[in-house]
């Protein structure tokens, strides 16, 4: 536990990244059950361990369906649907290919092209198929396998926030490696950093200001391998089974919902600024931040935050000029 001028900091290191909590008062019961919490969903959705509801599913590709519990089933519903978004690069049956890649992970490799062409046909999300009445998956195919990483955190950022209000606390943070969801305003807003592209933790481009909002970054750097100087980062383009590489370096949502502004950060990143921007013009819930390898930070618009660049070198362009 940390303390700075009445905010209680409590941390711990759970599906494989560190997560910290703030709260307004000195409470480890709180925390403790916020973290247990955090530990149940994962124990449900996890892809990188044997058992889970979710690789009871993938276990059972091309075999039978598998009834999971409502709140695992509506969230493979949700990822289903971001899947079939028109030009969606969101795809919950990226498994087969995350596993062979391996990104972030021991043993991390360049697969061989005809692997990447032999896993390609196992990824199609029109093949994960639901059965509302019976709450149940099926995997079409046999080595087919669901990844929820793209979407888990933020679906679990809302459940702590909806656990913190329940339990009457009016203002917390929760920040589950990367993926922030905010309650309550405390002066001035939320301050919530803006990673510089491959520096230290603590190097910022700026600070996201926010009140009751999730802000969520999908970034090149969270997680990659670097091989005969060429960079391979852990976002996969499903059209071709490997890293999608463009202008970007990250992509920030801010959102009322985390998982929003987790499914949003895939799709944008994969649509980049223009037809970013112009698919965002219609949803002025979902706001981004786009940082591109040019040194550029774009704003799609800003009227659920305030934005404060502090780097050198970067240049701010804000709504209609983006
Ligand atoms: P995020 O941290 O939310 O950007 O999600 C990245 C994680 O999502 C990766 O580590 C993979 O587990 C998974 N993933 C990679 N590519 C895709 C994709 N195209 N669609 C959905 N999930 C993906
Ligand atoms: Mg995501």
């Amino acid at each position: 536990m940390s303390q700075t001028e009445g905010v209680y900091g409590y941390s711990a290191v759970l599906m494989g990244s560190p997560i910290l909590l703030k709260l307004f008062e000195h409470n480890e019961t709180l925390a403790s059950q916020v973290f247990r919490l955090i530990k149940q969903y994962e124990d449900l959705l996890t892809v990188n361990r044997a058992e889970s509801q979710v690789m009871s599913i993938n276990h059972a590709a091309g075999k039978h369906p598998v009834t999971v519990s409502r709140p695992v089933f509506e969230l493979i519903k949700c990822a289903k649907a971001a899947s079939l978004f028109p030009d969606s690069i969101f795809n919950l049956a990226i498994g087969p290919l995350v596993k062979r890649w391996k990104i972030g992970f021991k043993g991390d490799s360049v697969p061989p092209e005809q692997d990447i062409a032999a896993l390609l046909p196992r990824t199609q999300p029109h093949q994960v198929v639901l059965d509302e009445a019976e709450g149940s998956v099926y995997l079409a195919h046999t080595g087919m396998e669901i990844d929820l990483g793209a979407i888990a955190k933020g679906y679990i950022a809302d459940r702590v926030r909806d656990f913190l209000k329940r339990q009457g606390v009016e203002q917390g943070l929760i920040n589950l490696g990367g993926n922030v969801q905010t309650l309550g305003s405390p002066e001035g807003g939320w301050s919530i950093g803006l990673k510089k592209p491959f520096s230290g933790p603590d190097e910022m481009l700026g600070v996201i200001e926010v009140a009751n909002k999730s802000v969520v970054t999908s970034g090149v750097y969270e997680r990659y391998f670097e091989l005969d100087g060429k960079r391979y980062h852990h976002i996969l383009d499903p059209r071709t089974g490997y890293p999608l590489d463009n202008d970007l370096d990250s992509v920030t949502i801010v959102s009322t919902d985390s998982i929003d502004g987790d499914i949003w950060t895939t799709l944008i990143y994969g649509m980049g600024v223009e037809k970013g921007c112009a698919v965002l013009a219609n949803r002025p819930d979902i706001e981004a931040i786009f940082v591109t390898k040019r040194r550029e930070i774009i704003l799609s618009s800003a009227s659920q935050f305030r934005f404060t660049l502090l780097a050198d070198g970067y240049q701010l362009i804000t709504g209609s000029t983006a």
